[in-house]
């Protein structure tokens, strides 16, 4: 929907961190954006599903991770600050206010942390008021490509049983009623 410049996937020491980059790269290819990926290994402090571990001590969310989103935002400003670095838009939707760093305080005051140190930068969420179901329609993202999409919390293949190979699930048995 929006085409940006680069798109930036990180393994952070996910559990899921091959499906996602494997997916992604496809992705990218097909709709001929450039792709950059970085390694950096967080898995020592993760928590919950993602992880392999426990759910995290301040959540009733299996995949939390405590403090993630601010890590990821933070990675991608770093990775990109000395490239003229103008937008960072992550792809947060309704769904992820769940957790305290998918609400839209959480991206409006990260968008302040960065122009503490990036003032022409901004952190933007385009989806954060739109469900799954809103953002894939109003993005007419051709279905085979939304065929490749992945959201599985616990493996490098969907699971068919986490939170997130759920909300897949879900999504497609509402494609097709709508
Ligand atoms: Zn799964």
């Amino acid at each position: 929907m929006l085409r940006p410049d680069v798109l930036f996937t990180i393994d952070y020491g996910q559990a899921p961190a091959q499906g996602e980059l494997r997916a992604a790269t496809f992705i990218a290819r097909e709709l001929g954006l450039n792709h950059e990926t970085l390694s950096v290994d967080c898995s020592p402090l993760g928590a919950g599903d993602m992880a392999g571990r426990p759910i995290a001590s301040h959540s009733r969310v299996s995949e939390a991770w405590p403090f993630r989103n601010q890590l990821l935002v933070t990675l991608a400003a770093m990775k990109f600050a000395g490239e003229g670095l103008k937008d960072i838009l992550i792809g947060t939707v309704v769904s992820d206010r769940v957790h305290a760093d998918g609400s839209p305080e959480f991206v409006e005051r990260l968008d302040m942390l960065i122009k503490c140190e990036l003032p022409q930068t901004s952190v933007t969420a385009p989806a954060l008021n739109m469900s799954t179901l809103e953002l894939v329609k109003r993005s007419q993202v051709p279905m085979d490509i939304l065929g490749w999409s992945f959201s599985c919390h616990r493996s490098t293949v969907a699971c068919g049983q986490c939170r997130g190979c759920n909300k897949t699930i879900d999504l497609w048995e509402a494609l097709e009623r709508s």
